[in-house]
């Protein structure tokens, strides 16, 4: 079952893809990442050189492909998107760089995915834009060094810790991006609007931007779902109470937890006091897998705080008690 709010790219998202920003002017928020890419892209246009290898990290949906595209036109030159997963061998990559043009952009989502052999070619690449390719096997083998033309790889990754030391330590620029703040999603939802000639009002995107986790594939998802309740309902307009009641239809609650995010801290609190309680357990309780609970779950609760990280596990706080409607147990409620 695919969630609504899911922040995934996820096959039926494909028509998002045309409503990516191509500027910097154009892209909403994310102010310090926005900030300190236009300097770089600035300096390194005014030296002619390509701009240093940037790693983008935050959790999906946030714009992280779309930053990589912004890049290269900022920087006049090609992207080639590709992902961790895609590159098996180091063949691959080796294809994948020689056919690069001088500053191109080779954009790796997923970039803790690589493979560790793949991994080594990377670091050469990037450091000296050269390839050691091993030619023939056995006593006869030897080493051949491939020239490549100076490029950007632009890496994202949701999971930055897991990055190899030695390949985060190529990035010369490390962005870091924030879920989206109410306010800004709401201009993101009026842009997707505008495109796609959706009429809707300040309070009921404000209304769809509170529901929409930060995320601005998910607002974009959830405003396409309310323009057809508001079709239906023969609505001219979407407004305030026409997407609240939409999106309560559609099980999205006031803070834009579903029905797992309950789940999760519903069973927390039912089966173990609130916690602590460790990433396995919740995995196994839901049924999803540690990743899934780590990449998805649990960072969007602990951003609206209603699930803290301790030493000996995860708990639930009192928030999440009051956002559930539960009784407060005795030890938090003083
Ligand atoms: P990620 O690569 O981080 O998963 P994407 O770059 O694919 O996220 O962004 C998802 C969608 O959200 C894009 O198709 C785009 O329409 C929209 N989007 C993301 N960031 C912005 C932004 N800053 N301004 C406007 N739209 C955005």
């Amino acid at each position: 079952e695919t969630r609504l709010v899911e922040n995934h790219d996820l096959p039926s998202d494909s028509w998002q893809y045309s409503l990516r920003p191509h500027y910097l002017k154009e892209y909403i928020g994310q102010q310090q990442a926005k900030q300190n890419l236009e300097v770089f892209i600035g300096a390194a246009k005014l030296r002619q050189e390509a701009l240093d290898h940037v790693l983008l990290y935050g959790p999906p949906g946030l714009g992280k492909t779309t930053l990589a595209g912004i890049v290269a036109n900022e920087m006049n030159v090609s992207l080639r998107i590709t992902s961790g997963p895609a590159i098996e061998r180091p063949g691959d990559l080796a294809a994948l760089l020689t056919n690069l043009q001088e500053r191109d952009v080779l954009f790796i989502d997923e970039i803790h995915r690589l493979s560790h052999s793949v991994e080594e070619v990377l670091y050469a690449a990037m450091e000296d834009y050269a390839l050691d390719i091993v030619i023939g096997k056995g006593p006869s083998a030897r080493s051949v060094r491939i020239d490549l033309p100076p490029f950007t790889l632009v890496g994202a990754t949701t999971q930055v810790g897991r990055l190899a030391p030695p390949l985060r330590d190529r990035f010369g620029v490390i962005c870091r991006l924030e879920f989206y703040k109410p306010e800004e999603l709401v201009l993101i939802i009026q842009r997707t609007a505008t495109i796609l000639n959706i009429a809707i009002d300040v309070s009921g995107a404000m209304e769809i931007a509170r529901r929409s986790r930060g995320t601005p594939r998910i607002a974009n998802r959830l405003l396409k779902r309310v323009r057809d309740f508001a079709q239906m309902a023969g609505e001219t307009f979407i407004h305030e109470t026409m997407a609240a009641s939409a999106l309560t239809r559609l099980e999205v609650d006031s803070c834009g937890l579903d029905r797992t995010d309950r789940k999760v801290l519903e069973i927390i609190i039912e089966k173990f006091a609130g916690g602590p309680v460790g990433l396995d357990t919740i995995a196994a309780a839901i049924s999803e897998s540690v990743d899934a609970v780590e990449d998805v779950y649990e960072p969007f609760l602990m951003q609206q705080g209603f699930l803290h990280r301790t030493p000996r596990g995860r708990v639930v706080t009192e928030a999440a008690y009051r956002h559930l409607g539960l009784p407060l147990p005795q030890e938090v409620s003083h």
